[in-house]
């Protein structure tokens, strides 16, 4: 008998008869004798819609109010789960984050689970019954609750199996695993049967949305066993597991791009020690993540810093920029939302070379211009205009992983 947690996104539970299916699956795994929790996102478009009406009344809305209304969307759907489980005979019970409880930080809208008591639900699968948790969301040690951040409830389920120590923790969601890039921008995009931890963490903060970024991290830090997969077919998915068990390392496992940012460069700064660090502590100090950061020759003794925020960020990072550019002297802050990140990752980088000159190459190819480059040890990211995204994941795609003829490797390249 095994501990499996299942977790269902929001299409898998976008109606009744979807949560009815979604239940289909917790039964089966039951009939086989296994303890089953169950973590579920909110039913398909109403974290959106919540935020839209929020956003009706205040362009950005207070955002402990904003957590008290997102975590009702993920609340309505663990009841109606429940009440479809208890219809076909099992005991079930729904649970919101308070009442597990999942404990998380204070930071509003984008909290951190900091540990979950696990006491209530091991007594419910002691008795029988099946849990129902509410993903996404958690409490504060002083009882307000919080949410974790868009696609926050594959967090909470990873977290959650690593809390109890479930044997494998099963993302269900609207694709049947993890592809080399998103199949619907690529309708080549191959399915990959296994994809390490490190791999899966850069795709999925690059914008491969089919798994939230710290929902990976807990994965490696805690080495639970991810495997995503279909809610409509029964066939085996991704398995997301530890580098030792990739065999073959590849150079370029898959391509992915991220439309959600915006760059930010503020123009004619004094070039002087003391100033990147005044912005981007500031940044920092706010939980706003940066990245893609390009500053320029230094001319008579100013220079022009670029940077790249996350659309949802950008509001308060312009707010923040702002202030501090006028307190150094700079010129002006411009805000240019139509770009798009393009990245591709591969273990297999490592040891490989000229990985990089062919993809300049291949965007030179389709005259798209790079406006700013970040590696790490494991990806390249491009930023460009956002209208080429598509074309520049096709063409990446192509060259790097339909193209079987190159072979990074060590080959010279
Ligand atoms: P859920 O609601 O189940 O959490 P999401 O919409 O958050 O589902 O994530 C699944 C989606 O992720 C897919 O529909 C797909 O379009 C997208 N996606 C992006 N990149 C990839 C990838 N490399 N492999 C699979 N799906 C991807
Ligand atoms: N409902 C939340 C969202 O739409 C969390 C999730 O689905 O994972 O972002
Ligand atoms: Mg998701």
């Amino acid at each position: 008998m095994a501990l499996i947690v299942q977790k269902f996104g929001g299409t898998s539970v976008g109606s009744l008869e979807r949560i009815e299916n979604a239940a289909k699956k917790v039964a089966k795994a039951k009939e086989a004798g296994h303890d089953v929790v169950v973590v579920s996102s909110a039913m398909a478009g109403t974290t959106d819609r919540l935020i839209n009406m929020a956003k009706q009344i205040q362009p950005v809305p207070n955002p402990r109010e904003l957590d008290m209304l997102l975590a009702t969307g993920e609340q309505q759907a663990i009841a109606l789960f429940a009440m479809t489980l208890q219809k076909t005979g099992y005991k079930a019970v729904s649970l919101c984050g308070w009442q597990v409880p999942i404990i998380t930080d204070d930071v509003h809208t984008k909290a951190r689970i900091k540990e979950i008591h696990t006491k209530k639900i091991k007594e419910l699968l002691a008795k029988g019954y099946i849990p129902i948790v509410a993903g996404f969301q958690g409490v504060t040690k002083d009882g307000e609750i919080t949410t974790l951040g868009r696609g926050g409830s594959d967090t909470s389920a990873v977290a959650l199996a690593a809390a109890l120590k479930a044997d494998v923790c099963e993302i269900y969601t609207d694709v049947d695993g993890i592809y080399t890039a998103d199949p619907r921008i690529v309708p080549n995009a191959r399915k990959i049967k296994k994809i390490a931890y490190e791999e899966m963490l850069e795709l999925a903060s690059l914008g491969a949305k089919v798994m939230q970024i710290r929902s990976v991290e807990f994965g490696s830090k805690y080495g639970v066993r991810i495997h995503v997969r279909s809610s409509f077919k029964d066939e085996e998915g991704s398995w997301i597991v530890p580098e030792e068990e990739i065999m073959e390392k590849v150079a370029v496992r898959g391509v992915t791009s991220s439309d959600k940012e915006v760059q930010f460069t503020v123009v004619k700064v004094p070039d002087q020690p003391g100033i990147a660090a005044k912005i981007f502590k500031a940044l920092g100090d706010a939980h706003i993540a940066v990245d893609m950061i390009v500053q320029t020759v230094s001319v008579d003794g100013y220079t022009d810093m670029s940077f790249t925020v996350s659309e949802t960020d950008a509001p308060h990072a312009k707010e923040i920029v702002e202030k501090i550019a006028k307190d150094i002297g700079a010129e002006k802050v411009l805000m240019d939302p139509n770009v798009a990140k393009i990245s591709i990752v591969g273990l297999g980088m490592r040891s490989a070379y000229g990985v990089a000159g062919k993809m300049f190459e291949i965007l030179a190819k389709h005259n798209i211009n790079i406006k700013a480059i970040s590696t790490s040890e494991i990806r390249i990211s491009c930023l460009i205009d956002r209208k080429y995204t598509e074309l520049a994941v096709r063409a990446l795609h192509e060259a790097f992983i339909e193209d079987e003829s190159i072979n990074f490797v060590g080959n010279g390249t």
